[in-house]
C-alpha cells in the first residue's frame, strides 16, 4: 500500500529530527499534503497509526491537511487553484491548465515533549 511506504517515509523524518533534538516524544504531528499528491488520508492516518506503538510517534495526535493545488491557465495567463488535476479552470473553464504544485507531502509541525 501507497500510503504504508509514506507513513513509513513520515516515521523515519520523526526519528531523524529526535536523533537531532533528543525529544522523548511527541505530542502533536500535522503533516501538509498536497491535493495532487494521490494520498488517501483515512489510508494514510491508518497506517501512521498501525506504526506508531513502540516508536517516538506512541500517542501523537496526528493531523493532516490537505493543501490546494495550484494551476497555470493558458487561457486566463494567470495561476489558479485546483483540487484535483483534472479539473479544468475554475474561472474561465477551460481545460488548457497546467498544474504546478500540489504534489508533496511534508512535515508541517512537530511538537514534541522533552525528557524530563
Ligand atoms: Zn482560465
Amino acid at each position: 500500500m501507497h500510503e504504508m511506504s509514506l507513513a513509513g517515509g513520515v516515521l523515519r523524518l520523526v526519528e531523524q529530527a529526535q536523533a537531532r533534538e533528543r525529544f522523548s516524544r511527541v505530542a502533536r504531528l500535522r503533516l501538509e499534503a498536497g491535493a495532487l499528491a494521490g494520498v488517501e488520508l483515512h489510508a494514510l492516518r491508518f497506517a501512521l497509526e498501525a506504526l506508531a506503538p513502540g516508536t517516538v510517534l506512541e500517542g501523537a495526535a496526528i493531523e493532516i491537511d490537505v493543501l490546494p493545488a495550484r494551476a497555470w491557465c493558458l487561457a486566463c495567463s494567470r495561476s489558479v487553484e485546483i483540487r484535483a488535476r483534472s479539473d479544468d479552470c475554475p474561472l474561465c473553464g477551460s481545460a488548457q491548465i497546467q498544474a504546478s504544485g500540489g504534489t508533496e507531502l511534508k512535515l508541517a509541525e512537530l511538537i514534541v515533549v522533552d525528557s524530563a
